[in-house]
C-alpha cells in the first residue's frame, strides 16, 4: 500500500524565513524542501518517502552520509519529510500517483530486530489475523476530509512491537506481525501471554461475547523492544484491535475498552477524544509530547473513529491513520 517513490504534483512553494537557497515545498500532505527555483506550484514531481533507501547514483549522492535512507529533518526551522526532483532529472515518465518504487531501486529501511523477540515460526500469520498496520495521514491527506465530522478518538501510538492473540476453532496461538510463533519460554511474546493467562482469557472472552473465534492485537513493549521509551520494568502488553474472525468486524473503542476490563487487560492510552474538524497542522501538534511520567519523546499519535468504518481510499480498510511526532523522527538514529 506504501508508495514510497511515485509520481506527484507540486501542491505549494513557499519562501522559508531567512533562507535564500532552499524553498518549502509541498506535496501531498508532505512538507519537504528543495534548492530554490526547481520546481513550481502544478508540476509533476518524483516524491520518496521517508524510510526509503535509495540507491547509488549521481542524485542520490547528498544522501551518502545517511547511507542514502531517507529521514526527517528540520532544516532552518522548516521540518523536511522526504526528497523531491522534477521527473526528467530521474529520467521518469509517468503520471500522478504512479508508483516508480521499483523503477528506482528504492527499497524500505527496517529496523533491526532484537534477539529476545526472533522466535522459532510455525508458519505465516493465519488468514483470520489481520495485518496491522497505519498509514500515515501526510501520505493519504485525502482522509482528512472522509473523517471531518466524526467522533474520534486519539491513542498514543507506543513503539514497541505488533503483537497479536487468536482463539479460533479450538486453537490458541501468537503472532507477531507476520508470522505465527513456536511457544518458548525466554520469547517476551510468551512471558505475556504466561502472565495474563491468555490461554484461559481467550477462549472465556470468546464465549462471553458469542463469538466464532477473537484476535486481540496490541503492542508489545518493554526491556529489550526498541529503546523501551516508556520505560517498563518488564515486558507489557498494550490493546488497539479486537475483532472477530469470519464476521470482519472490529469493535467500537467502548467494546475494546469493555472487553480488556472482562479479560484484565491494558490497551494504549487514549489522550482525546473529539469531533474530526482538524488540519495535518492541528494533529501534528496534537501528536508531540513525551510518554507519560518519562522524558522520552513519544513516536506519535493513532487517530480512529470511535465506531469503525471503512474507507474507499484505503481499499474498504478501516479508517484509521498515524500521525508521527516530528520531535522522535528528527532525533530518531
Ligand atoms: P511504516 O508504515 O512507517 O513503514 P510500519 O509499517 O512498521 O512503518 P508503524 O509505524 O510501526 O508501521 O505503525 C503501525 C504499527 O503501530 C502497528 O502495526 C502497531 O503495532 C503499532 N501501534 C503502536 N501503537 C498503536 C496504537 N495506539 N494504535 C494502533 N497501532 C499502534
Ligand atoms: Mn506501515
Amino acid at each position: 500500500m506504501r508508495k514510497l517513490a511515485s509520481v506527484q504534483v507540486v501542491k505549494d512553494v513557499s519562501p522559508i524565513p531567512s533562507a535564500d537557497r532552499i524553498e518549502k515545498v509541498t506535496v501531498l500532505g508532505w512538507e519537504t524542501v528543495a534548492r530554490r527555483g526547481t520546481l513550481k506550484v502544478g508540476d509533476l514531481c518524483v516524491y520518496i518517502e521517508p524510510d526509503a533507501i535509495v540507491p547509488e547514483r549521481p542524485e542520490f549522492e547528498f544522501l551518502r552520509p545517511d547511507k542514502f535512507r531517507i529521514r526527517t529533518k528540520r532544516m532552518r526551522g522548516q521540518i523536511a519529510q522526504g526528497i523531491v526532483f522534477p521527473l526528467q532529472d530521474l529520467d521518469i515518465v509517468g503520471n500522478v500517483g504512479d508508483d516508480v518504487t521499483e523503477l528506482l531501486n528504492i527499497t524500505k529501511y527496517e529496523p533491526p530486530l532484537p534477539v529476545e523477540l526472533a522466535g522459532e515460526a510455525l508458519g505465516v500469520r493465519p488468514w483470520f489475523v489481520p495485518k496491522t498496520d497505519e498509514v500515515r495521514i501526510q501520505a493519504f491527506p485525502e482522509l482528512l476530509d472522509d473523517m471531518r465530522w466524526f467522533e474520534v478518538y486519539v491513542s498514543t501510538k507506543l513503539d514497541g512491537t505488533s503483537m497479536s492473540v487468536y482463539w479460533y476453532e479450538g486453537k490458541f496461538g501468537v503472532c507477531s506481525r507476520n508470522l505465527d510463533l513456536r511457544e518458548s519460554e525466554t520469547n517476551s511474546y510468551w512471558q505475556v501471554v504466561n502472565r495474563y493467562n491468555l490461554r484461559e482469557v481467550l477462549p472465556a472472552l470468546c464465549e462471553k461475547i458469542h463469538g466464532l473465534g477473537i484476535v486481540i492485537q496490541g503492542e508489545l513493549c518493554g526491556p529489550g523492544i526498541q529503546k523501551n521509551r516508556l520505560g517498563l520494568k518488564e515486558v507489557d502488553w498494550f490493546i488497539f484491535n479486537v475483532c472477530i474472525p469470519d464476521y470482519k468486524l472490529y469493535s467500537s473503542i467502548y467494546n475494546l475498552q469493555e472487553y480488556c476490563e472482562l479479560a484484565g487487560l491494558r490497551h494504549v492510552p487514549i489522550s482525546h477524544q473529539m469531533i474530526f474538524d482538524h488540519t495535518i497542522q492541528d494533529l501534528l501538534e496534537m501528536a508531540q509530547g513525551k510518554y507519560e511520567g518519562t522524558q522520552n519523546d513519544r513516536e506519535g499519535i493513532v487517530v480512529r473513529t470511535i465506531f469503525s468504518v471503512t474507507s474507499k481510499i484505503l481499499d474498504d480498510k478501516v479508517l484509521s491513520f498515524k500521525v508521527l511526532n516530528n520531535d522522535f523522527l528528527v532525533k530518531e538514529e
